[in-house]
């Protein structure tokens, strides 16, 4: 197994002038090539700030993040955006993230302006619609404005949106937490065909354990700031070692659901 991203000793503490929050307090991971890791933990466990980092949108206190044998926080700015390609965010919220003014097309395209020699006019286009096939939606859907679609679909449109790089990490901050059941379940079995087909490896942060066995191979459980919990997403849920950890799953029982089909298709 090559490890794609390692989060060495990473600590984000936050100076509120009345006190210090310790957002993130040591915490190492090793996510390895083609795989996903769930980040799960309540909210305030310091699950978005360590998307934040890893996306280099924000600075740790101390540690540092290796992508692909690169600190990110030692590039010079050429190269740090030449390794902005390589990882993509997804948010929770298809309704926010998307500008609602442009095109879907436009929106899709967008990440491209970090590849000087990306295909422009008709083979542009054409990019875009292969992708918007890809995610289940239909090419001629680039010339629409976001709000023509659901909520699950938007999602779809970004998700398009972050592969059009073609990323090798992909970092999905609560991107199912605000659809309903169905929908949810077809983004995570989105996720995991996009996965076996691109080996792209994704970092799925979520507050709900519930989820992480249907699509997860590992599993970080965070509490204030701390890494309490790691192993096989399986084998953390079927035996849970910290009572944290049996706390979550009695809040969020796992999704008995696609789960099954999904996996045997992928692995
Ligand atoms: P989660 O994503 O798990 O909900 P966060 O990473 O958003 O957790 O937050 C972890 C802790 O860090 C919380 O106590 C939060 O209030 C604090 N925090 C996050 N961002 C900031 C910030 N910009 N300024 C001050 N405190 C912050």
């Amino acid at each position: 197994m090559t490890p794609l991203l390692e989060i060495r000793n990473l600590t984000r503490h936050f100076d509120l002038g009345s006190g210090i929050v310790k957002a993130l307090d040591d915490i190492s991971l090793t996510l390895n090539t083609g795989e996903i890791m769930g980040i799960v933990g309540e909210s305030g466990s310091g699950k978005s700030t360590l998307a934040r980092i890893v996306m280099g949108l924000d600075h740790p206190t101390a540690g540092t993040v290796v992508l692909d044998q690169r600190d990110i926080f030692s590039l010079v700015p050429r190269e740090l955006r030449r390794a902005r390609r390589d990882f993509q965010m997804v948010f929770q919220d298809p309704y926010g993230s998307l500008n609602p003014r442009h095109r879907v097309g436009r929106i899709i395209a967008e990440p491209l302006h970090l590849i000087p020699s990306a295909p422009r006019g008709a083979a542009r286009r054409q990019m875009v619609g292969e992708l918007l096939e890809e995610v289940g939606l239909d090419a001629g859907d680039q010339d629409r404005f976001p709000h023509e679609f659901s909520g699950g679909q938007r999602q779809r449109i970004a998700i398009a949106r972050a592969l059009i790089t073609k990323p090798r990490l992909l970092v999905a901050d609560e991107a199912t937490s605000a659809l309903d059941l169905t929908v949810q379940k077809q983004i995570l079995d989105l996720i995991l065909k996009l996965r076996s087909k691109h080996a792209v490896s994704v970092l799925f942060i979520t507050h709900n354990i519930g989820v992480v066995e249907e699509i997860c191979d590992t599993v970080a459980v965070m509490q204030n700031g701390k890494l309490v919990e790691f192993g096989r997403a399986k084998a953390v849920l079927d035996a849970p070692q910290q009572a944290y950890t049996r706390r979550l799953l009695a809040a969020e029982p796992r999704l008995d659901v696609i789960g099954r089909k999904s996996r045997t298709a992928v692995r």
